[in-house]
């Protein structure tokens, strides 16, 4: 069966905290620690962790979440995100996606991994964590830590993939054909940058200029007609269109809707969407190799995500979330996990991970254990 990305809506719960000594930031800290811990004998193929991250990990970068406090779905309640099926069969739809798009990107493109991508990168070269699936399209993860694999549940917003011939061409080169098919809207991006309005990291500060931005990379800017944008062909389908297509493009190089095949999309998941079979089969075996699971920022409200969190809950796996708010079906996930342990059953805090991750790396480091007592130097799991 295909597994299609699709929207939840509706209300989350309140966070549950276990144990409830992860209340504070060195209680999450400690109980964390304990959770990571590799343990003496183990039964799993490699004893580490798996790391499935969301949007929350990517707040403190200055990009929007969909449901905390500043996200997009809280701040703006009308948004609705463009669905595949739109995006492949209406020109229109395509036109409005990428002028939104084409604003977006600039303060995507130069946002930057922030302190919770590094410290993951830190626990990843202490041998305790195995790899990290994200349902970002940021590229942060690969960015902060090459060394350790990350695996991209909804794709990525550096390049762009024809629908017709699969070819992926680069999104800067993509925006630059964009700022030269539309002039008049390259001269307001350029306004709107000099202005200050997309630099801010503040979503309010960005509201009361003007500009909204949601976690696809888009902006919302009232009063503007999408009609007159216009966007580039695949270049690989105009050098060699394929079989019983033709693909023609205006004497300036836009796309033409006379044409039956060579339409870029961005190369991420979009809603309704369904996850490519080597993704879902990649996923499925990160979780099944690694002797537990550590959600950071993410509410699971999408079902892709929430799914691997209940697989690793059926095989028997110990769960951990760090989350400001809610997830998606959370007490099922806990139910085992008593208020008074220390952490290695399972954890669910509710504070920032710019805050908690750095936290944690430095007391791997000086090794000390969860009952804050222990002088025993941290060693990485001797089968890392
Ligand atoms: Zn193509």
């Amino acid at each position: 069966m295909p597994l299609m990305r699709i929207p939840y809506t509706a209300p989350l719960p309140p966070p549950i905290i276990l144990p409830t000594s992860a209340s504070t930031l060195p209680g999450a800290v400690a109980a964390l620690a304990d959770f990571l811990r590799p343990p003496t004998t183990t039964t799993a193929p490699n004893g580490k962790t798996v790391i499935l991250s969301g949007a929350g990990i990517s707040v403190a970068s200055g990009l929007a979440d969909y449901r905390g406090s500043n996200g997009t779905y809280t701040l703006n309640k009308t948004y609705r995100p463009i669905y595949y099926h739109e995006f492949c069969a209406n020109h229109e739809a395509r036109k409005r996606y990428w002028a939104r798009s084409f604003l977006g990107w600039t303060n995507l493109h130069k946002s930057r991994p922030n302190k919770a991508h590094y410290a993951v990168g830190q626990l990843g070269e202490m041998g305790i964590l195995s790899s990290v699936i994200t349902q970002n399209v940021d590229s942060f993860h690969p960015k902060a830590h090459p060394g350790l694999r990350t695996l991209e549940l909804h794709g990525y917003l550096r390049s762009t993939v024809c629908l017709s011939c699969r070819t992926e061409y680069s999104r800067e080169s993509f925006q630059q054909d964009l700022a030269a098919l539309n002039p008049s809207w390259a001269v307001f991006l350029s306004e709107m940058l000099s202005s200050g309005a997309l630099s801010t990291e503040n979503p309010l500060e960005r509201r009361l200029k003007g500009l909204k931005t949601n976690p696809d990379g888009d902006v919302d800017v009232p009063g503007i007609e999408y009609t007159t944008f216009r966007y580039p062909a695949c270049p690989a389908c105009l050098a060699n269109p394929p079989t019983g297509t033709k693909v023609q493009q205006s004497r300036d190089g836009a796309w033409e809707p006379t044409s039956t095949a060579g339409v870029l999309k961005p190369a991420v998941i979009m809603f309704g969407d369904s996850i490519p079979d080597p993704v879902k089969l990649a996923v499925e075996a990160a979780v099944d190799e690694a002797e537990r699971i550590l959600v950071l920022g993410s509410s699971l409200a999408t079902y892709s995500a929430w799914r691997l969190v209940r697989r690793a809950q059926e095989l028997g796996k110990p769960v951990g979330v760090a989350n400001l708010g809610g997830v998606r079906g959370e007490e099922q996930f806990f139910a085992k996990v008593g208020a008074g342990g220390e952490g290695r059953e399972g954890v669910r805090c509710s504070l920032p991970l710019e805050e908690v991750l750095p936290a944690l790396v430095e007391r791997l480091r000086a090794g000390v254990g969860a009952s804050g007592m222990s002088t025993e130097i941290f060693r990485p799991a001797p089968w890392g």
